[in-house]
């Protein structure tokens, strides 16, 4: 039987992941859209009618407010809230899935809003709550983190007996023809590419100035990319659970245009966190400079171009034939995404991955009390549903482990 879903936060990524709810009504059945700004939710609802035929219920609601979202919860009879609102509100939406006692899924994990701390402790420490109230908390269920960890799980269970090397690999090679935009929400993006580069190695982090390690790479479809080596929150929780894990690393592409730039604003202070005085008011330097911005959202129509984002990981064989290398990856067109549902790839590979979780724990797949993060679960039915839900995967053994 299909089950009701509460949708927080009305962005790039949740239009994605509520056109695709719509495209699985038998899994699927009462879909409420809220986030602060209801005009966003309407503008979604009415592509989703007008794509699908799907009436789509939408809502007022500042997710800060806990007893408003109990009320709403109660109010739609949701059993899940998936939140792609941003990642200050996870903490709060966990507390209001405790008090209504509803399921909760996420993309990001938490972050102070006054530190760039991508960290999972805040999260972690919901285990036992979530445990003693029969409730599932499933944390990344994005691309990466996300698929990129289910990746790194169905490598282990079919093909490894370990990782000894995991390497993510995340290349966008879309353009979007503007001189300097993000792909995803321009604060959070900003925030997590000027933080230090950060990779477990040999048990330890070892750390390493933003941007300063930079590799050329042929990726499949797209072609050679810089990428440069930067901190990503699942190897967290990758090093955490795969205790086997010699070395993890994450890369990222980014063009020389978009470097600069970032270089730029960072060098006359514009991605600063801390308020600073403007014209007598308070202002953050990187919320200014979100707003002044492109919206990512309006990118749809102007990206061409692929994504190609996947793991290459080495570690012994499970036949005994040795040690072997494998890459797993996703490849994904932004105008084909657009054609199917107004988005570009970016909030695409993030949206369909958040819809397939959601739907592993309203069908019972994913359905177990306590805090998850995605390397932690079965990976085969959600890899089947990458395939048919519109981000087919491939795996293909490499010759050698990749030493970059
Ligand atoms: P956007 O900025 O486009 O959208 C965020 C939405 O959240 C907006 O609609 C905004 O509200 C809403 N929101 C913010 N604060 C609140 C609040 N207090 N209460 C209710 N709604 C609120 O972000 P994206 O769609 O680009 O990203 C969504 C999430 O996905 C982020 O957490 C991001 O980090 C994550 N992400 C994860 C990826 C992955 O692969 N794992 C990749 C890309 C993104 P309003 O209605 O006022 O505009």
């Amino acid at each position: 039987m299909a089950g009701n879903v509460l949708v927080v936060g009305a962005g790039g990524v949740s239009s994605v992941a509520v056109h695709k709810m719509a495209m699985n009504a038998e899994i699927f059945g009462k879909i409420t859209l809220a986030s602060r700004t209801k005009s966003k939710c309407d503008d979604i609802a009415a592509s989703v009618k007008a794509r699908t035929g799907v009436e789509v219920a939408t809502a007022a609601l500042d997710a800060m407010d806990v007893a408003a979202t109990v009320a709403l919860i109660r109010e739609t009879g949701a059993e899940l809230v998936v939140n792609v609102a941003l990642p200050y509100q996870d903490l709060v939406l966990m507390d209001a899935c405790l008090e209504a006692g509803v399921h909760y899924l996420d993309t990001a994990n938490y972050e102070p809003e006054d530190e760039a701390k991508f960290e999972y402790h805040w999260q972690w420490a919901y285990q036992d709550k979530f445990k003693e109230a029969g409730l599932t908390a499933i944390l990344g269920s994005g691309f990466d983190p996300g698929v990129t960890s289910v990746f790194a799980t169905w490598l282990r269970k079919h093909k490894l007996d370990g990782i000894r090397q995991l390497d993510v690999l995340d290349c966008n090679g879309g353009d979007n023809g503007k001189a300097f935009a993000t792909n995803f929400n321009p604060e959070i993006n900003i925030r997590e590419v000027t933080a230090d580069a950060k990779h477990w190695e040999g048990g330890e982090w070892v750390i390493s100035p933003a941007m300063s390690h930079k590799v050329n790479f042929d990726f499949p479809e797209v072609g050679p990319k810089n990428m440069y080596l930067m901190y990503h929150e699942e190897l967290e929780s990758l090093s955490t659970h795969f205790p086997e894990i010699e070395r993890a690393r994450f890369w990222m592409t980014f063009g020389d245009a978009y470097i600069n730039h970032v270089t730029v604003l960072q060098n006359i202070g514009m991605t600063a966190i801390t308020p600073v005085m403007h014209d007598g008011h308070e202002i953050i330097p990187l919320q200014f400079l979100k707003t002044v911005l492109p919206d990512p959202g309006d990118l749809g129509a102007l990206t061409k171009g692929k994504t190609c984002i996947g793991d290459i990981a080495t570690g012994p064989a499970k036949d005994g034939s040795g040690e072997k290398t494998f890459y797993i990856y996703n490849i994904c067109d932004h105008e084909e995404c657009y054609a199917e549902v107004g988005s570009q790839a970016v909030a695409y590979t993030t949206g369909v991955p958040a819809m397939i979780g959601a739907a592993m724990v309203l069908g019972g797949q994913w359905k177990a009390p306590g805090v998850w993060n995605m390397e932690q679960l079965d990976p085969d039915p959600f890899m089947e549903m990458l395939n048919t839900q519109g981000l087919p995967w491939q795996v293909h053994e490499l010759d050698a482990p990749v030493d970059f």
